[in-house]
């Protein structure tokens, strides 16, 4: 643990001096459903209040006695009240307006299209529920999902929800070994799958994957089969009595299936987090609060309404997917698009051509998708129309402003906000964005807590930082918050609430706040150097190398150092078309000094083709840390292509000497 040390040198405020300034566009912030900035003050006064009357606009079976139990760090959200998530998210749009609204438009990799009304939901969604039911599946049990990015995995987590059974999301990336080990955690007793999904073109054969996890998990009693492509089945083997196809199941399953009345503190799911920093840990989200907390936030973050055509590329693999691809966006009665594939098939430009072809307002990413499409340079965005658009968004990861100006000025045509929001898969919903109507942006700030959320900078003796760096805390429970992890209710006290005090919500990142109370997220906490005594975050290095036009990315590490403590190590990945040698390297290092000072300058540079990421597309800096170090390597279960960092290992050794 570097200390936290409440200041920050002042050449580190020379990265602030990215200091442009974005105010809410008028033609924006006149019809924003949050124009007005006197909502924080009037959340702040009563958060309880602020939550409730959220919780008002859904629709309930039992209104809840109480807001919040909270006996730290064990929260209760909407005590006493009864809910379905599903009859939010369907049910009451086709009652109304929206039945035949498409719900969910989908394109798959290969071409192919499908769009589902809220109506075509409802029946796929209790139909399914049908078919979990006949399978013996009730109310707690735990369903697996192993899907590629189709419709049928938003059905299948509805279809559970319907029932009252807890999903699992196992993203499709996955070996057999993370799925098992999921299941197994999990102790799941159905796992739904497809015969395969489609990847660069390439088919990603999930059910034989699926196949050799679960030799090694006997508590699945069925598996069904989604055919990925009506009617060109991709060959898969078909175990008798425990295999079923999905289509076969829907043909004989009827419409309309009642709700379960869950109860507001009743599991709604669980799923795992990315593993950047280690072993995955199974998050625990619970019916009401989390519903009402994206619910919200979906709403005004996103600034959504009924006209809106809402795009978020994550997978619904990942928290993002959950709560902003599916339950917030429909429980919202919103037109989601969902695309399966990769962003350069069949050529790089696949997005653009999505958001022209649909006619896209609404677009949510990460920054490593930001910083991908600028390495492939700006000709492929300005092939389409992209002037749909009228809302950006990114999250995952630290943007730098380097990437925050390029998305603002190529995809947004310099015209439009760009929300930046900062969560986790614990959270359940976004903690610290800007409202678009409203919030002034700094590129790389992701600015203030959203309404009724309450978070700040401390020190590691628990002093609230008021300007300067130090640890992010959240101060208040949120209704979306995490109430466990899986089977390890220690492992929840000890990784969460002991930092500080058990009513004192640790996030591991590092974060600053400057004079106008904005946050910058600064990267987990372990990523955060300490060179000769002066905390800096990986992050400002990184944007300062970015920063440089012939750098696309940059994963900044620290090494030890006998005499500065740490050394600073920077892997990079350069721009399409520049060449890579030693003279750009004394370039960049100078470049860096210049951008923020002496202190920063990295020791050494070492070029990459590739830098290592995890399967949502994260930075594994741990494992680049191990490759300075000379150590062998952490756990690399959850690396999109361990190749990568096996190769880069060779290259730092043999440049090392
Ligand atoms: P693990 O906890 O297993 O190491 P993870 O933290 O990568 O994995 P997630 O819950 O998917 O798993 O990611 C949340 C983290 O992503 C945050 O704690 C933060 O470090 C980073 N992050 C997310 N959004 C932002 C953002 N807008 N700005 C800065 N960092 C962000
Ligand atoms: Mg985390």
């Amino acid at each position: 643990m570097p200390d936290s040390s409440p200041q920050l040198p002042a050449e580190l405020a020379a990265l602030l001096k990215e200091d442009r300034r974005f105010p809410p566009p008028p033609w924006f912030s006149t019809t924003a459903h949050v124009a007005d900035a006197g909502v924080y003050e009037r959340a702040a006064a009563d958060p309880e209040g602020f939550w409730d009357e959220w919780a008002r606009e859904l629709e309930w079976y039992r209104p809840w006695e109480r807001v919040l139990d909270w006996t730290p760090p064990h929260a209760k959200w909407f005590v006493g009240g009864q809910i379905n998530v599903t009859v939010n998210c369907i049910d009451r749009h086709v009652r109304g307006a929206r039945r035949n609204k498409a719900a969910i438009i989908w394109e798959g990799e290969p071409g192919d299209h499908r769009t589902l009304t809220y109506f075509d939901l409802y029946r796929e969604v209790t139909s399914f529920a049908n078919v979990l039911k006949s399978l013996g599946v009730a109310r707690g049990d735990r369903v697996a999902i192993y899907l590629p990015l189709i419709p049928e995995l938003a059905v299948a987590m509805l279809a559970s929800a319907r029932i009252g059974a807890v999903h699992s999301v196992v993203f499709g990336g996955f070996s057999a070994e993370s799925l098992r080990d999921r299941i197994n955690d999990a102790q799941a007793a159905v796992l739904i799958t497809a015969d395969g999904g489609y990847r660069r073109g390439q088919i990603v054969p999930l059910k034989r994957t699926a196949d050799e996890a679960i030799r090694e998990a006997p508590s699945i009693r069925h598996v069904i089969v989604v055919q990925r492509q009506a009617g060109a089945p991709i060959p898969v083997h078909i175990q008798e009595g425990r295999d079923h196809w999905y289509h076969r199941l829907m043909e004989d399953a009827p419409s309309g299936c009642e709700p379960e009345r869950m109860d507001a503190e009743d599991m709604l799911y669980i799923l795992y987090t990315s593993g950047t920093t280690g072993k995955p840990k199974g998050i625990v989200h619970t019916t009401a609060g989390y519903l009402v907390g994206i619910y919200a936030t979906t709403k005004w973050v996103f600034d959504l309404r009924d006209e809106d055509v809402y795009w978020c590329t994550a997978d619904i693999g990942w928290v993002t997917g959950h709560s902003y691809v599916v339950y917030g966006p429909l429980a919202n009665g919103a037109t989601v698009v969902m695309y399966e594939g990769a962003p350069d098939w069949p050529e790089k430009d696949r997005f653009w051509r999505i958001v022209e072809r649909y006619g896209v307002t609404i677009f949510y990413t990460a920054p490593t998708a930001i910083r991908a499409f600028m390495r492939w340079g700006t000709d492929w965005p300005k092939r389409c129309k992209l002037d749909s658009l009228r809302l950006l968004g990114t999250v995952g990861e630290p943007i730098n402003p380097e990437a925050w100006i390029w998305y603002y000025a190529n995809i947004g045509g310099s015209r439009i906000p760009i929300v930046d929001t900062w969560w986790q898969t614990e959270t359940g919903m976004i903690m610290i964005t800007p409202l678009p109507g409203v919030t002034t942006l700094k590129p790389g700030s992701a600015t203030r807590p959203f309404p009724g959320v309450s978070a700040a900078v401390l020190t590691t003796a628990g002093d609230r930082v008021e300007v300067g760096g130090g640890l992010l805390a959240i101060t208040r429970p949120w209704p979306a918050m995490l109430r466990g992890i899986y089977g390890d209710p220690e492992r929840y006290v000890r990784q969460y609430w002991t930092r500080w005090n058990d009513s004192t919500y640790f996030t591991g990142d590092g974060a600053k706040v400057d004079e106008d109370g904005y946050f910058w997220l600064l990267g987990r906490v372990d990523d955060v150097l300490n060179v000769a005594g002066h905390r800096i975050g990986t992050m400002e290095v990184e944007s300062a190398l970015v920063d440089h036009p012939r750098v696309a990315e940059a994963a900044v590490v620290g090494r030890s150092h006998e005499l500065k403590g740490q050394a600073i190590a920077a892997f990079v990945t350069v721009k399409e078309g520049t060449q890579a040698n030693p003279a750009l390297a004394d370039e960049l290092k100078e470049h860096v000094v210049h951008k923020i000072g002496a202190i920063a300058r990295p020791d050494e540079i070492l070029f990459a083709a590739d830098l290592p990421k995890t399967r949502s597309g994260k930075i594994m800096r741990r494992l680049l840390r191990d490759i300075a170090e000379g150590k062998t390597l952490g756990d690399t279960t959850t690396l999109a292509d361990p190749a990568v960092v096996a190769k880069l290992k060779e290259k730092y050794e043999e440049e090392a000497g």
